[in-house]
């Protein structure tokens, strides 16, 4: 027997609709490209998605076919999403951080057949045109005015040519497993890989977002992801927004501290998003100038591991609670959040933040154990590390064209590659990558537990912990550091603030002090990177 309930695939285009329907005059508010404040309502921008998806129709966009973005957060970028997928296309987030060989391959994998681009993009993509053939346009993401002399082909301004539509338009009906984004993994080991996301999965994922103990967005909020877009879906927030009827806040080209700042006042924003390197430039402004957050609630802090100093500043100085969540851009890219459960409820202080630190609990849709290396399930028991593997509606089961194989096992879970424990209450705290494990003496050590420690110093800026080869342990751990500007602390200095707060055997066996750490696009630390330079390193004595 069938329930008697109605066909309502799940399409991206009803997220939109119901925002113009129910929260029509609900702004989303950018910081321009060129420059100025710029406001517009969710009814406006449906009917201006809907001018864009008449236009790529013309243009011969089709079911399937691909379309690039390479923008900062905007109204613009957002009415690229719904007039791309309103026609069944597929956008297609490129990072303008990646280096210029992976952004060619990723395009050309990909197949894109237009791409749109803010002003900032222009020289770059002058730069790699040449290279990509299957763009037969480029739609720069501005007005007639803002336009400028360029050599790309077809290049029209976005203003002109969505204007040459009407907008009488009707959004396509298909299947809601239908692909609707994609988003390539920053890959650091080999070719990035191509994650495709369908409307079902997006609106899935979003509305488990929502839920109270995740963003827990309402249309009170003003949102302002600060994670751009291009990074891992952007953390729901186009689709989430719209669906609550909150006002958004796009900040566009600038996110350093004294400009994201000036947006959360202004705007009055009282829900955030980004990884660690925004927030550590956000509170640093503060500290300097002595300036408060007056309407901030919530920020929402992942991509890596939120540092405590980070979490306890937010909360206790500025009364901004912290949700520190995981997730990766297979995920959707929403993992677990961290809101206190009543079972914690009662706990204060430093045994609060002790379960602050952890990545959290997983939302309904999302799956989540831990396993040893033969795949046998670990106890949930806050002390076993194991790999962790998800599984969910909103969780790749393939990558595009298949790349990298089955990555699924038999009874479907997908293996992050990173390695956790899980607590009683169901709290997750990733240990590390599996591949960045500190494996001593048959037991593992945590680099990102070591990080997270030697950041709480006040002369780090910081710190990265990689194993080096030990003829007796198998690895121990090298901890590096980049010292703050006109710090200069040692090596004794470091490890006895250390002392106690770890089981003596995971201490660092040395501290070396360098000017930077390498980076991914994504803004994480680029172990393989470091321990490549520090390949021919050997302790002392050793
Ligand atoms: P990228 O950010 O490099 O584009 P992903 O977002 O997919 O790629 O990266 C996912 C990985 O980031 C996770 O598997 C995990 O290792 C790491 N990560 C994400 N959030 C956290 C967090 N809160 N704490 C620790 N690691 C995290």
């Amino acid at each position: 027997m069938l329930g008697l309930m109605q066909d309502w695939p799940l399409l991206i285009s009803r997220v939109i609709d119901h925002a113009a329907r129910e929260h029509g005059d609900r702004e989303v508010i950018s910081r321009s490209i060129e420059g100025p404040i710029h406001r517009i309502t969710y009814r406006e921008i449906r009917q201006r998605a809907l001018k864009l998806a008449q236009r790529l129709s013309r243009d011969g966009i089709k079911l399937g076919d691909r379309v690039a973005t390479l923008a900062w957060n905007s109204w613009r970028h957002l009415e690229c999403w719904y007039g791309i997928t309103g026609v069944g296309a597929v956008y297609h987030t490129v990072n303008p951080r990646l280096f210029e060989d992976q952004i060619l391959y990723i395009m050309n994998h990909a197949e894109d057949r237009i791409l749109f681009l803010d002003l900032t993009f222009v020289p770059l993509v002058e730069k790699l045109a040449d290279r990509l053939p299957t763009v037969g346009r480029y739609v720069i993401l501005t007005d007639a005015a803002h336009m400028p002399q360029t050599t790309l082909r077809n290049a029209v301004a976005y203003e002109e040519w969505i204007n040459e539509a009407d907008g009488d338009f009707r959004w396509l009906e298909f299947d809601e497993n239908t692909a609707a984004g994609m988003c390539y993994t920053s890959g650091t080991t080999g070719h990035p890989k191509g994650v495709v996301y369908s409307h079902r999965s997006n609106i899935l994922h979003s509305m488990m977002s929502l839920q109270p103990d995740c963003l827990n967005l309402s249309s009170r909020d003003t949102a302002m992801p600060v994670v751009p877009l291009f990074h891992a879906n952007g953390w729901s927030f186009a689709f989430s927004g719209p669906m609550a009827g909150a006002t958004m806040v796009m900040p566009g080209a600038k996110l350093d501290g004294p400009s994201v700042y000036e947006l959360l006042e202004t705007m009055q924003v009282t829900c955030t998003a980004a990884v660690p390197t925004v927030w550590l430039g956000l509170l640093a402004y503060l500290e300097q100038t002595g300036k408060p957050l007056t309407s901030l609630k919530r920020v929402v802090i992942g991509g890596s591991a939120c540092p405590r100093a980070m979490t306890e500043k937010f909360e206790r100085n500025y009364g901004v609670q912290v949700l520190h969540a995981w997730g990766m851009t297979e995920m959707s890219p929403l993992g677990t959040v961290c809101s206190i459960k009543k079972d914690y409820a009662d706990l204060e202080g430093d045994a609060l933040y002790d379960i602050k630190m952890k990545q959290g609990v997983a939302p309904f849709a999302v799956e989540m154990k831990i396993t040893d290396d033969a795949g046998n399930e670990l106890p949930r028991d806050g002390q076993t590390f194991g790999r962790l593997k998800v599984r969910g509606p909103a969780v790749s089961r393939s990558y595009f064209r298949g790349e990298g194989g089955q990555i699924l096992d038999e009874d479907g879970w997908f293996d992050t590659g990173d390695v956790a424990t899980i607590d009683p209450h169901g709290y997750m705290q990733i240990t590390d990558r599996a591949k960045d494990v500190i494996k001593s003496g048959g037991e593992w050590i945590s680099s990102i537990d070591l990080e997270n420690l030697a950041v709480g110093h006040p002369d780090v800026a910081e710190a990265a912990v990689i194993g080096i080869a030990h003829p007796k342990w198998d690895e121990r751990p090298l901890l590096v550091i980049v010292p703050k500007p006109d710090a200069q602390p040692d090596k004794e200095k470091i490890l006895a603030f250390m002392q106690g707060r770890i089981a003596k055997w995971w201490m660092p066996d040395d501290v070396v002090f360098v000017p930077e750490i390498p980076h991914t696009a994504t803004g994480k630390i680029q172990k393989m990177a470091l321990r490549d330079r520090f390949k021919d390193y050997r302790f002392p004595g050793v």
